[in-house]
């Protein structure tokens, strides 16, 4: 099948697909097998009919992309941002797969997403359009099918709707539709936190293994959302020193550090970093190619890309974000050589991590303190680090493709073993 008569065929789905034909390759998976796991298994497309505020009608599209279903339900977050498009998706709903089996989570993978700037609605417009998507997409989801979770542009309150709109479709409190809620509604402790938690923790582990310490590491975090705010706190609790933030308008550069906290109080009070005072002003590009230990991409996919690598000043990466490094880059990276890159399937799949940790004590409905939490998450981290290690020297390939062989062989053994039906 060629890709480019695929209805997802775009940059960052081309990019997933090159980096799982790299895997594959060390597989030695052959055709027909590698494009029944590779390519997406369905999808959905829904019309998102909106009253504005106004009173005018405003429609807006959404997908929900399930990737792999053979493993389990499968799982994945819902974004809402502007460029979301349906190749994005299926590249997102790519990566969740591999990321789950990584990691040895019981899920398949899936992606939603709706073309929408929410930061311009009211809270109204935002749930009325949270509720239609939920609504639109809930005979196509469920606690033992496909579990959404927060993405970019939507949060616990998001979640909060869309759990009360599925629960009312099926006429019962039903909190396993869907993770990444409030703590008053079936949400896990330490959800919240996750994502960074999970970041800082391999952040910290791999620069322990090269011998380096909190006092000696500089950290540049690019996104300001949850992802890149929790990292930040996580890294500069254990005593590293921010020296570079940013979000969509720009970012802020102090090489003495940053008060992350303050930063944060800043956001919430301005709604974006634009004009914060705790250091120089840049742009995103400029932050990028800052000198320091860790660089954290933790926004958009493809910021690292063949412009940048080569000019990048860090000596590890650690992916926040999905997707943000390019085929291009990183072949540059390999060929530099000088950079450590944690890839984003191991780097952040601690928001996964409890998002499975939550769904089970909602199926359950028995709830584990903050402790048990990180305890079990730190646990499974440190076990996915050690299996990317051994695949990466036993192939002798990059962490990237050795965290990609692990996670396809084990989706790949599961679809063999079920075989074809009929
Ligand atoms: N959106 C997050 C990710 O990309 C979390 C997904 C989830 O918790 O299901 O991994």
């Amino acid at each position: 099948m060629s890709l480019h008569h695929s209805i997802y065929d775009s940059p960052v789905f081309r990019q997933a697909c090159r980096q799982f034909d790299l895997a594959a390759d060390i597989l030695g998976m052959e055709t027909g097998v590698r494009e029944r796991t590779k390519q997406p298994r369905r999808c959905l497309t829904v019309m998102l009919p909106v009253r504005l505020d106004n009173g005018k009608i405003e429609t807006f599209e959404g997908y929900r992309v399930q990737h792999n279903i053979s493993t389990g339900p499968a799982k994945g977050g819902i974004r809402f941002h502007q460029d979301v498009t349906l190749g994005e998706v299926a590249a997102l709903a790519m990566w969740m797969s591999w990321k789950c089996s990584l990691v040895g989570l019981p899920f398949g993978g899936a992606k939603g997403g709706v073309v929408v700037n929410a930061r311009d609605m009211s809270t109204g417009e935002l749930e009325r359009l949270s509720r239609r998507y939920m609504q639109e997409i809930a005979t196509f989801i469920g606690p033992n099918l496909d579990i959404p979770a927060p993405d970019v542009g939507t949060n616990e309150q998001v979640m909060a709707w869309m759990m009360d709109t599925y629960s009312n479709h099926v006429g019962h409190y039903d909190p396993g539709v869907i993770t990444g809620k409030p703590i008053a509604l079936g949400g896990s402790l330490g959800r919240r936190e996750a994502t960074g938690e999970g970041v800082s923790w391999f952040t910290q582990a791999y620069l322990t293994d090269a011998g380096l310490k909190a006092a000696d590491t500089t950290v540049v975090v690019q996104g300001f959302g949850n992802v890149g705010s929790e990292t930040a706190l996580a890294l500069a609790a254990w005593g590293a020193k921010i020296v570079g933030l940013s979000d969509f308008t720009g970012g802020v550069a102090n090489p003495r550090g940053l008060d992350v906290k303050d930063a944060l109080a800043y956001v919430a009070a301005n709604r974006s970093l634009q004009g914060y005072q705790g250091g120089e002003t840049v742009t995103n590009a400029e932050l990028l190619e800052l000198p320091c230990t860790v660089l954290i991409p933790a926004a958009l996919e493809r910021v690292i890309t063949e412009q940048n690598a080569g000019r990048l000043q860090c000596r590890f990466i650690a992916e926040g974000a999905n997707g943000p490094t390019t085929n291009e880059a990183d072949l540059i990276l390999a060929q530099r050589g000088d950079i450590e890159l944690i890839p984003d399937v191991l780097c952040n799949s601690g928001g996964v991590i409890v998002s499975y940790f939550e769904w089970l004590q909602n199926q359950s409905a028995y709830y584990w303190s903050k402790e048990e939490v990180f305890s079990k998450l730190h646990t499974m981290l440190a076990k996915a680090k050690a299996s990317v290690e051994g695949t990466k020297k036993k192939f002798n390939c990059t962490r990237r493709t050795a965290a990609l062989v692990l996670g396809i062989a084990r989706v790949a053994e599961a679809k063999a073993k079920r075989g074809l039906f009929p």
